[in-house]
């Protein structure tokens, strides 16, 4: 039997939390922004009653105001939401121990296990959605499919209040005919560079051969592929104690072959320290040990710690100090089939980071929203990639 991941994804949950402690919000077009002042400050969300009117979050309040002038500004209470999301994680931990927490209004859960116990997944979806609304007076959308990504689109299909519950083949259907920046939140840039190549949809970049999608795209490519053909395999992270933060942060990939083609090892590599990066910041962490190893799948490999100075969280940064330990390493060349990076020591990142992420997080697919945001660059413009790793 295929996986069962739930994505449970708070609808315009700021927004939401303030409508429901202050009635006088509910019904109304409310933006919330990040700072007091209501004319200099970014929206960091909106209700639906005000995207109804055009408001995206992101946007400038400002130009908000001007678009809907009758919209209410609250100023961002962070510390209210992340009890909220506290909250809502403990009732998700009922139905299984295995819930990882993606960001402060968004969850996934495996619940393979689960399901012989509470009947199925729309029993375990129905009573969840029950439970929040009567907990909370707020509403969330449901996805259930076999892989993280393809669960977190479903949501994306149904909001808001919505559930749906797919399998594989059923996921495969819903993305053939998918325009294809609707699944990967590719930016108009890559959007044309697809389009060029003939992949309009989703199903056509399924089809694509590995060979041509890596040369134009480079490992990218093959991943928006492999998310295409729901393949993207990535675990459900949960930790045992609740408020146990993890002792690393870390993720590993095997190359289709042994290779020693450096600047496709360092794109590699950088990619990595991006997606490292992207979670830390996901879970409120910076790190200040760096692990990274690799190895050419036979005869062992390289691996090496290093303890820096500075905690980090950025991407940039931790793939900057892996190239300094394959120097400590002493490796001017590496030949390899297993890469990973890890960052661990981990400590309480600054809490504006949980800002700067929301505003990011709506527009784009997390998981590829360093496509957009780092890889833009190099996605689209090879060159970029090279001034970027050199
Ligand atoms: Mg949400």
């Amino acid at each position: 039997m295929s996986a069962l991941i739930m994505h449970v994804d708070m609808d315009a949950f700021f927004a939401s939390v303030e409508q429901q402690a202050n009635p006088a919000l509910r019904g109304k077009p409310v933006i919330i922004g990040g700072r007091d002042n209501k004319y200099h400050s970014i929206i960091c969300a909106a209700s639906y009653e005000a995207k109804a009117l055009g408001i995206k979050n992101a946007m400038f309040s400002q130009e908000a105001l001007r678009i809907c002038p009758q919209a209410i500004f609250v100023p961002a209470n962070t510390a209210k939401y992340v009890y909220t999301s506290n909250q809502i994680f403990t009732i998700l931990k009922s139905y299984t121990p295995q819930v990882e927490k993606f960001s402060v209004d968004e969850f996934f859960l495996d619940i393979t296990g689960s399901v012989g116990l509470f009947g199925s997944a729309e029993n375990i979806a129905q009573d969840l959605k029950r439970r929040i609304r009567q907990a909370f007076g707020i509403t969330c959308s449901i996805g259930v499919a076999p892989t993280k990504l393809s669960a977190k689109l479903m949501v994306k299909l149904k909001k808001p209040d919505g559930l749906l519950i797919v399998d594989r083949a059923q996921v495969l259907e819903i993305l053939q005919d998918l325009p294809i920046e609707k699944i990967c939140g590719i930016g108009p840039r890559l959007k044309k560079r697809f389009h060029q190549l003939g992949i309009l949809t989703c199903g056509q970049l399924a089809q694509y051969p590995d060979d041509i999608l890596d040369d134009h795209f480079g490992v990218t490519g093959l991943w928006l592929k492999a998310i295409c053909l729901v393949q993207d395999h990535s675990a459900v992270e949960y930790f045992e104690e609740k408020n146990t933060p993890p002792k690393s942060v870390g993720h590993s990939q095997t190359l289709r072959e042994v290779t020693s083609d450096q600047p496709y090892i360092r794109s590699w590599i950088y990619l990595l320290a991006e997606m490292v990066a992207q979670r830390l910041r996901q879970k409120g962490l910076q790190g200040r040990t760096i692990y990274f190893y690799a190895s050419d799948g036979f005869e062992g490999g390289y691996a090496k710690r290093k303890t820096f100075h500075e905690p980090t969280y950025d991407g940039q940064d931790i793939y900057q100090r892996c190239l300094e330990i394959i120097r400590l390493l002493g490796q001017a060349s590496l030949t390899v089939r297993v890469l990973g990076v890890s960052v661990s020591n981990l400590s309480a990142a600054d809490s504006h980071y949980l800002f700067e992420e929301q505003n990011k997080r709506d527009r784009v697919l997390k998981a590829v929203d360093q496509i957009n945001h780092r890889f833009g660059d190099w996605t689209v413009v090879p060159a970029a990639l090279k001034a970027a790793v050199y």
